[in-house]
């Protein structure tokens, strides 16, 4: 097994990164630096978490302490909804890169399939509540997406959220320039996405799988919501093989060649999350 997925623009993408999303400022700083001392060099960002001027200064800080360079480390952010009208996608990227204080990101994922009002509301609504979409066509989304590679702004793009239907229409497209290199979407073993995982596989574009601890933090979960985590099935092979719970379920994905993004601000957490092997420790070469 690797400890990197290659991905369809040659470069190599470690396998487990640190996700980022409610990561409040306050935490955020010390648990980039935690995990870049634990061996993390991927990083999992995103404009709408608001916390990415934070986790620019976690990164700078062990640069200047010397423990990485940049050219070590894996960023991943994506672009935000309201900045899909092909005029505002770099601008969108700018945003991230200022906040994230760096000149490149290692891949720009498109957050979700659809756009939203361009404006400062992250999620604007109607007076009924409903979500304001915008009239762009993600392909002509993905055209400005392919301008900030030429631009050299980000060494890869990709999508998130994305299903087969909407990855074919990127890679129908006339005239396609780059093909997306990752799709990012939710997969735990209640939601494995076997099909999408061995279709995009097969299309030479990597999956990662987001919320793999099956996001116990999630604003709207409720006590009576099954828990991964607490599942007896992965808790009994977890015991079997001296691991964690939370190890098991990152394991399961990484064995199949999906990368992982679990989120956390516990020091001792962090470490283990990057220890779902001992191979992990070992670096992309
Ligand atoms: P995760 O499945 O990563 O779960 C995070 C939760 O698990 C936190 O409450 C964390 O607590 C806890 N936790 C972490 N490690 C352990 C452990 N070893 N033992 C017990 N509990 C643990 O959820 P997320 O939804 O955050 O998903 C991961 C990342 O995926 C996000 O942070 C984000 O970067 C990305 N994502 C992308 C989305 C997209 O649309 N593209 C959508 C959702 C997520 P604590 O922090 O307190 O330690």
């Amino acid at each position: 097994m690797a400890t990197c997925v290659q991905l369809n623009t040659g470069a190599k993408m470690p396998l487990v990164g640190l996700g980022t999303w409610k990561s409040s400022a306050g935490q955020v700083r010390a648990a980039v630096m935690a995990a870049i001392d634990a061996g993390y060099r991927h990083f999992d960002c995103a404009y709408v978490y608001q916390n990415e001027s934070e986790i620019g200064e976690g990164i700078q800080q062990k640069i200047k302490e010397g423990v990485v360079k940049r050219e070590d480390l894996f960023v991943v952010s994506k672009l935000w909804c309201t900045f899909y009208e092909k005029p505002l996608v770099k601008e969108g990227c700018q945003k991230t890169l200022a906040n994230l204080k760096l000149d490149y990101l290692d891949l720009y994922l498109m957050h979700w399939p659809i756009g939203f009002k361009a404006g400062e509301e992250l999620f604007p609504m109607d007076d009924k509540g409903m979500s304001i979409t915008s009239n762009t066509d993600l392909l002509q989304t993905w055209e400005a997406m392919e301008e900030l590679v030429d631009a050299g702004l980000v060494k890869a793009i990709g999508v998130s959220n994305f299903n087969h239907e909407q990855i074919e229409r990127i890679l129908n497209k006339p005239g396609l320039k780059y093909k997306p290199a990752n799709n990012q979407v939710e997969c735990n073993p209640y939601l494995t996405q076997e099909k999408l995982v061995k279709y995009c596989q097969s299309k030479g574009i990597a999956v990662t799988a987001y919320s793999p601890l099956g996001s116990p933090d999630r604003p709207w979960a409720t006590p009576e919501d099954p828990s991964i985590m607490d599942d007896p099935r992965i808790k009994e092979i977890a015991t079997k093989h001296n691991k964690t719970t939370a190890q098991v379920l990152l394991r399961f994905q990484i064995q199949r060649n999906v990368i992982v993004i679990p989120k956390s601000v516990t020091p001792q957490r962090i470490v283990e999350n990057f220890q779902p092997c001992p191979f992990l420790l070992w670096i992309c070469l």
